[in-house]
């Protein structure tokens, strides 16, 4: 994974979180870690179709939003 703000690959260890079930029967896991190089937040929302898909996979998952370095 490539961090969003100084673009360094890293192995994501990522705190994690189920955040529930949307409108279209989606399971919705929060992820998130502070850059170990640039010490931002990532933010990113996984959607799966089962709860017991493995949630620890980042694949398909989407940066939702982070602060931006000066
Ligand atoms: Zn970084």
């Amino acid at each position: 994974m490539e961090c969003p703000h100084c673009q360094v690959n890293f192995h994501p260890q990522m705190g994690n979180m189920w955040i529930g079930t949307n409108g279209n029967g989606k399971q919705g896991h929060l992820f998130w870690q502070i850059c170990l190089r640039c010490k931002e937040f990532i933010v990113c929302l996984k959607e799966s179709d089962t709860f017991y898909q493995d949630p620890k996979t980042l694949e398909d998952s989407d940066i939702l939003a982070f602060k931006k370095s000066q």
